[in-house]
C-alpha cells in the first residue's frame, strides 16, 4: 500500500508511519497500521502543541480551522486523511507521486508548497490542483510527525538511501511523541540552527547504520514554511563525499581525536546541544569542498581567527596551537584530503614525506627559526627560498637534500616556477605532519610555536 516514491514529503510521511507502527519498511504496513496513524493524526493535529506547528504546514486546512463546522470537518478528514479507504477516483488521472489511480485533487492546504485553489499555474492539463492517491495523501498528512520544528519552519531529512530517510524520521517522531506526552507543553519547542541539527542527525545515523555501508548516500535537508505569502523552502545538501568523511571520522579509528575536535567547535553557551546551540564545524561542512583549505587551517591545524569574530560565542577565536597539540592528526587530515578534496595519493604521500624529513631536520638541528619562518611564511618566494636554503645547508653538511626537485613540483607547483593556487594549503599540510611528529617526540617546545596573535596570512584571516 505505502511505498517510497523519492518525493520528500511522501517519503518522510511513509517513514514516519513505518516508525509509528514499529515496522521496518513501508511495504510491511497493514490496514490496521494505517488506521492507527490516521486516528492518531485526527486526535492530535487539532490540539496544541502540534496545532501551532501545523499552521505553518497546512494553513487553512481542517486541522487548524477552529471555525470549521463539525460536519465539514468530518468531510475534510474523510476525504484527505482517510482517503485511502475510499473508492473515490479522479477519472483518468494518475497520482503524481506513485502512479496509482488518483482519488482527489489537492491544493496548498493539503500539500505544502502548492498554490491555492483556483490557480492554474504549474498544474498538468491546465486544471487546478494536483491529482494524488489516498495512500500518498495519508503520507503527506503524516510527514510532520517525522519532522522537527526549526526557526519557525519545518525541517525534514531525505536521502536516496531509504534507511537514512527512515532513521531520521524515526528520531524526529520519537522527539515529537515525547513532547506530546509532556502535559505542560502547549507550544512546540523551536530550535535554531538547522545546519547543526542536520549534521547531528547524520552523525547519529552514521553510528548505527552508515558505517556498515559500502557507499555513502547523499543526504538533503528541506527547511520549509507553507505560511501565508511567505511560503518558501531552503534546501541544504550534504554530498556523498562529505557524508563518507563524517562516517569514517566518527569510526573507532579516529573517534577520540575527532570527537574532541567537534566538542571544541560548539558555541560557548551553557548546556550546548544541537538546536539550542550552533556547532561551527558542523555548519562549515556545508562550505565543502569549496572552502576546504580554510577548514584544514581552522580544525586540523588549530589556527584561530585573526579577524574580529562574527559571533561572540565563537570558540574558534580561542584556538591556540600550543594548547591543542593533541588534536593535530595527520591521518585524519590525510583522510579528509582523500575523501573530501579528492587529492591524489601521490601528492598526499609527498606531503607526508616532506613533513617527516623537515621534522627530523628540526629535531636534529634544533633549528627553531626554520620552524617559525615556515609557519609564518606569507609569500611563495619566501617559502621556496626557505626550503632551498635549509636543503643546501644539509647538502653542505654531507647529508641528502630536504626536498627533491620532482617532489617540490608535486607539492607546490603547477609547472616550473608557477606556484600552485593552493600552495598555502600544502604548507599547512606539511606543518600538520611536522607538528604531529615533533609533538610525539616531545620536541614541540612551547617557545617553538609562534605567538598566538601572529597568525600567518591566509584564508583564516577572512573568517
Ligand atoms: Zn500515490
Amino acid at each position: 500500500m505505502l511505498k517510497f516514491t523519492r518525493h520528500p514529503f511522501v517519503d518522510v510521511g511513509a517513514a514516519a508511519i513505518t516508525a509509528f507502527a514499529g515496522k521496518s519498511r513501508p511495504e510491511d504496513l497493514s490496514w490496521q497500521d494505517l488506521d492507527e496513524v490516521a486516528d492518531f493524526i485526527e486526535r492530535h493535529y487539532t490540539r496544541d502543541p502540534l496545532k501551532s506547528f501545523l499552521t505553518a504546514i497546512f494553513p487553512n486546512s481542517g486541522y487548524v480551522q477552529p471555525a470549521m463546522k463539525p460536519e465539514k470537518f468530518a468531510a475534510f478528514l474523510n476525504r484527505y486523511l482517510y482517503g485511502y479507504r475510499n473508492e473515490e477516483s479522479v477519472s483518468g488521472l494518475r497520482c503524481v507521486y506513485c502512479g496509482r489511480e488518483a482519488s482527489v485533487r489537492v491544493f496548498r492546504q493539503h500539500v505544502p508548497m502548492l498554490t491555492g485553489e483556483g490557480m492554474l499555474n504549474f498544474f498538468p492539463g491546465a486544471a487546478p490542483g494536483l491529482p494524488v492517491c489516498g495512500f500518498c495523501l495519508l503520507c503527506i498528512q503524516a510527514f510532520p510527525l517525522g519532522a522537527t520544528k526549526s526557526s519557525g519552519r519545518t525541517l525534514i531529512i531525505h536521502s536516496d538511501d531509504e534507511q537514512v530517510t527512515l532513521r531520521a524520521a524515526r528520531n524526529f517522531l520519537q522527539d515529537n511523541l515525547k513532547y506530546l506526552n509532556m502535559h505542560d507543553i502547549t507550544k512546540y519547542p523551536d530550535q535554531k540552527f538547522p545546519r547543526t541539527i542536520f549534521v547531528d542527525q547524520v552523525l547519529r545515523i552514521s553510528e548505527d547504520y552508515l558505517q556498515g555501508q559500502e557507499r555513502s548516500p547523499s543526504i538533503t535537508l528541506y527547511h520549509l514554511t507553507n505560511y501565508g505569502t511567505t511560503a518558501d523552502v531552503s534546501i541544504l545538501h550534504l554530498p556523498a563525499q562529505v557524508v563518507e568523511f563524517l562516517s569514517i571520522a566518527s569510526s573507532a579509528r579516529f573517534g577520540g581525536v575527532w570527537r574532541e575536535i567537534v566538542r571544541r567547535a560548539w558555541q560557548s553557551v551553557d548546556g550546548a546541544r544541537p538546536g539550542v546551540a550552533r556547532n561551527f564545524l558542523y555548519e562549515d561542512l556545508f562550505e565543502l569542498p569549496e572552502r576546504a583549505a580554510r577548514f584544514v587551517q581552522v580544525y586540523f591545524l588549530r589556527q584561530g581567527f585573526r579577524a574580529p569574530v562574527r559571533f561572540k560565542d565563537d570558540p574558534r577565536s580561542g584556538y591556540v596551537l600550543e594548547r591543542e597539540l593533541d588534536l593535530i592528526s595527520w591521518d585524519l587530515t590525510a583522510m579528509f584530503l582523500r575523501e573530501v578534496m579528492e587529492m591524489d595519493a601521490e601528492r598526499i604521500r609527498a606531503i607526508r614525506d616532506l613533513g617527516d624529513r623537515l621534522s627530523s631536520y628540526i629535531s636534529r638541528t634544533n633549528d627553531r627559526r626554520f620552524f617559525r619562518d615556515f609557519y609564518r611564511v606569507d609569500r611563495y618566494g619566501q617559502l621556496r627560498g626557505l626550503l632551498i636554503k635549509a636543503s643546501n645547508a644539509e647538502v653542505r653538511s654531507g647529508r641528502s637534500p630536504l626536498i627533491g626537485f620532482d617532489e617540490f613540483i608535486t607539492i607546490f607547483e603547477e609547472g616550473r616556477d608557477l606556484p600552485r593556487i593552493d600552495w598555502r594549503l600544502a604548507r599547512d599540510l606539511v606543518l600538520i605532519r611536522m607538528i604531529e611528529r615533533l609533538h610525539q617526540e616531545g620536541k614541540m617546545l612551547e617557545e617553538m610555536t609562534p605567538e598566538a596573535e601572529e597568525i600567518p596570512g591566509g584564508e583564516a584571516a577572512e573568517g
